[in-house]
């Protein structure tokens, strides 16, 4: 997702962009061996969406026509949070859209190759980045094909949008520039999805549903409409042990949820395909904004910078609004002597304020007492303040519309930062004290 964006975002500015891709990509929506998260719920957080918008035409009725439902923040999406099962039902004014993983990338991928500079070349795995000589600054990558063959192919700027980062890394190594510092926050959340089919007497008063875990138990839920009228379900554990294996577990360990609404809903409901696991370790975030020195030509994207729990949706939105802000800064810089000269410390700049609020939801995983890495020496006051702001959110339209729009990464967390806001939160946080 994130090289598909960041090539729709150069394309104004280069001659031709090339995406090189290690899988065979299939020709429908289809899951593929190198996103195996993909099998995964995938939840496209609505400042993702719009990011996508921006950069993709008509993204949005395309998604549509191809089979994604359309779901209203606050009245069709049921959330149950600790405390309020459910969160008081509202219309918050705006709706995403919910489809598989697949689906997404599949209807993403065919608008960009509308882009006649684009090429997507499939069955091409980058093994290395090549170094101008003298300089610190990328020449382009060396890739393989499937066939073993070697090849080169030299560009003015090489985005690193692999997903792990390690050629980036590799890169630095090689070059004898220091590597970012990696702050990881362990969670081993394991994962389980399922499908289902919609039931046809199915009359749930929602479209979907958010189950947020409880400390105590660390388990959680989600339940989207996808295309070909299915439900796709997942639970998941912060430092679980085993995930169901099989329909029948996947349905009793709904059942142990906080609340039945999940279960009640698939517990007669006919399965379609197999039950998919997957194991999580940690949220990673690379320092890459506090290195000294970083080569020319290279721009790493994506999760290659920062990883999130994945059960707040937010990693593809993430790169996303990346993406965009990749676009706005190569705007400002066409008409300098050097565009691309330190463009990358740049960009690390520039998505700092984008990587802040996913990045304070990943260390709420603190809260639970295993998580490992470096507790915020003020997660309790945040912590406090977050349950203090769900109460007045309960309580009033207005926050509560705020406060979604900072989960779904439209407003910046500094929203919640309004003084008003501070002083009525912070009155509740005095009076439970
Ligand atoms: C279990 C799980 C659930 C998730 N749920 C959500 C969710 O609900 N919402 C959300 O927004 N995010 C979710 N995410 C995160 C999301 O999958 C990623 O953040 C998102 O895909 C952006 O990642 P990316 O584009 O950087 O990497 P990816 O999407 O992983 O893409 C990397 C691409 O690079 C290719 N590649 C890798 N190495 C090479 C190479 N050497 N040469 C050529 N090609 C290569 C791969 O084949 C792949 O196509 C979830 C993640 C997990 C693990």
């Amino acid at each position: 997702m994130a090289g598909l964006a960041a090539a729709k975002a150069l394309s104004s500015f280069f001659d031709a962009v090339t995406v090189l891709e290690r899988d065979v990509l299939p020709s429908a929506p289809v899951a593929r061996s190198g996103t195996p998260q993909a099998r995964q719920v995938h939840v496209l957080l609505r400042g993702g969406l719009d990011a996508l918008s921006e950069l993709l035409p008509n993204f949005e009725t395309e998604l549509e026509r191809a089979g994604a439902v359309r779901v209203r923040i606050g009245s069709q999406f049921r959330l149950e949070l600790p405390g309020f099962d459910p969160f008081p039902r509202r219309d918050l004014g705006f709706d995403c859209l919910s489809m598989t993983r697949p689906l997404l990338e599949f209807v993403a991928r065919r608008s960009v190759l509308r882009e006649n500079n684009i090429a997507l070349n499939p069955n091409c795995r980058v093994t290395r980045f090549l170094e101008v000589p003298g300089r610190d600054a990328v020449a382009g990558v060396c890739y393989e094909r499937e066939d073993g063959q070697r090849y080169e192919l030299a560009a003015d700027l090489v985005v690193d949008a692999s997903s792990r980062g390690a050629l980036t890394l590799d890169f630095l190594n090689r070059n004898g520039s220091p590597p970012p510092e990696e702050t990881e926050i362990g969670i081993d959340l394991r994962y389980a999805t399922a499908m289902f089919e919609i039931p046809s007497l199915a009359r749930p008063d929602w479209h979907a549903v958010l189950h947020r875990p409880a400390s105590e138990s660390g388990r959680g839920g989600l339940l989207i409409p996808i295309e070909n009228n299915c439900w796709q379900v997942h639970v998941n554990y912060i430092h679980g042990a085993a995930v169901p294996e099989n329909i029948g577990d996947f349905i009793a360990s709904a059942k142990t949820l906080r609340t039945q609404t999940i279960h009640a809903a698939i517990k007669d409901a006919v399965p379609v395909g197999p039950i998919r696991r997957f194991v999580f370790p940690c949220s990673i975030r690379r320092r890459f904004e506090v290195l000294e020195r970083f080569p020319d030509r290279l721009l790493p994207l994506g999760d290659a910078i920062c990883r999130f729990n994945p059960a707040s949706g937010q990693g593809m939105s993430v790169a996303a609004q990346e993406a965009v802000a990749l676009k706005r800064l190569i705007e400002a810089r066409a008409l300098d002597a050097q565009p691309l000269k330190g463009f990358a410390r740049s960009f690390f700049a520039a998505i700092q304020g984008l990587l802040a609020a996913p990045w304070a939801t990943a260390e709420s995983d603190f809260i639970y007492e295993k998580t490992r890495g470096q507790r915020p020496h003020d997660l309790s006051e945040r912590m406090s303040f977050t349950a203090a702001l769900q109460r007045l959110a309960s309580e009033d339209a207005a926050v509560h519309r705020i406060m979604s729009e900072v989960i779904h990464l439209v407003k910046p967390s500094s929203a919640l930062r309004d003084p008003e806001i501070v002083k009525r939160v912070s009155a509740l946080m005095a009076a439970s004290i």
